[in-house]
């Protein structure tokens, strides 16, 4: 059967059906056809040496570029990493969620998904110059209007978004999180929670997670790190983890610390999802993307399918989209190529920590909807 484009002879690494060989990968009207050997099409590309992977998706990024401070361009920053879908972690409230889908989701080539924040107007001053944490006054948290757009947008809004913390929910502490946890208990939807530096501590807010909540910043520096002093993972991190609560990076300017994930990571918790958490503030770095994030985790030694599975299976399962994050017959036709070269790369934390590694992983391309396109830097 004649293909509409083929990916010839790549590493193909698809952890959802445990595939990890050398294949083609060929698409068909749009869709993913089929994966196998010596398969033709209109348009074949050679990946040889290449790395190809479902769509990746990045968990945590801020898209809302133009009506929030803090957001990047989205299509120029997922080509940038080859990634093929975006979710927006609560740029966008219920106050102004309308002009991020007409001005930024539809348009947009790469899919976009999003938390609704519970916020209002979303994260409305985030800057060089202007930082206000918008759970600091109870008067903006507006969870139940948030869970009326989620119901309204079942296709675009995947969940909640809260954050809570020192800087962002100030003297409200932890009150925020019981707002959305109530409300999206009622509406049937995962919460996406946010941690800074205590108030709130760590554990609490993870207590109060469920089945399918995230908690992002996982591995933030102390104070709030996943680990003690001693390097000991904080009680009830495994028992959620047990109950499906998803720790996810956010890597961002401010939630990835070299000691607190090997500790961590030493105490055989890894995280589940690997996101940039990229915005104007970390997009230059520390942060950079979410391909520059999944080098850091292959750095402390986490397996490459293993990284590959934290930005494709299971940062589905978050959104409850099995149709994505993996390379289905007949399914989604997305895919992102990758390089993992022999080449040293100086990667940094958030603190300011860097640490060589012997190898650096480059975007090559990506498959969106069955075409083709060049993302090498
Ligand atoms: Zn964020």
């Amino acid at each position: 059967m004649a293909h509409d484009l083929v990916l010839k002879g790549g590493r193909v690494i698809d952890p959802a059906s445990g595939c990890d060989t050398i294949a083609d990968v060929a698409f068909a009207g749009g869709r993913l056809a089929t994966v196998g050997q010596g398969l033709s099409g209109a348009d074949e590309r050679d990946v040889a040496g290449c790395i190809v992977t479902p769509g990746l998706i990045d968990l945590h990024t801020h898209v809302y570029w133009g009506g929030t401070s803090l957001s990047v361009d989205a299509d120029s920053y997922a080509r940038r990493c080859a990634a093929t879908t975006l979710v927006d972690a609560g740029s966008a409230g219920p106050g102004n969620f309308a002009g991020f889908l007409k001005h930024v989701i539809e348009p947009a080539d790469v899919r976009i998904l999003a938390y609704i924040h519970i916020s209002f107007a979303g994260i409305f001053a985030f800057s060089p110059t202007h930082m206000v944490g918008e759970s600091q006054d109870m008067r903006l948290m507006a969870a139940k209007e948030a869970a009326e757009i989620a119901a309204a947008h079942p296709d675009r809004i995947v969940g909640l978004k809260v954050r809570v913390g020192r800087y962002t929910s100030g003297a409200n502490g932890i009150e925020p999180l019981r707002l959305a946890i109530e409300v999206a208990e009622r509406a049937g939807l995962p919460v996406m929670a946010h941690i800074d530096e205590p108030d709130p501590d760590y554990q609490d807010v993870v207590r109060l997670l469920r089945h399918g909540d995230v908690l992002t910043h996982c591995f933030r520096p102390s104070p709030n790190a996943p680990v003690d002093a001693d390097g000991r993972l904080r009680d009830g991190l495994r028992q959620a983890r047990e109950r499906g609560v998803l720790f996810d990076i956010g890597h961002g300017m401010g939630a990835f610390s070299w000691s607190a994930a090997r500790a961590a990571m030493k105490a055989g918790f890894p995280p589940d999802t690997i996101s940039s958490d990229v915005h104007v503030l970390c997009v230059d770095g520390p942060a950079w993307d979410l391909m520059r994030t999944m080098n850091k985790l292959l750095a402390l030694d986490m397996p490459l399918a293993e990284v590959i599975r934290a930005a494709t299976e299971t940062p589905a399962r978050a959104l409850r989209r099995d149709d994505l994050g993996r390379l289905a017959p007949g399914g989604v036709g997305d895919a992102s190529v990758m390089r993992l070269v022999d080449e040293p790369i100086e990667l940094e934390d958030v603190t300011g920590q860097t640490l060589t590694y012997a190898q650096r992983l480059l975007p090559q391309g990506r498959v969106l909807g069955g075409r083709y396109e060049d993302c090498a830097l």
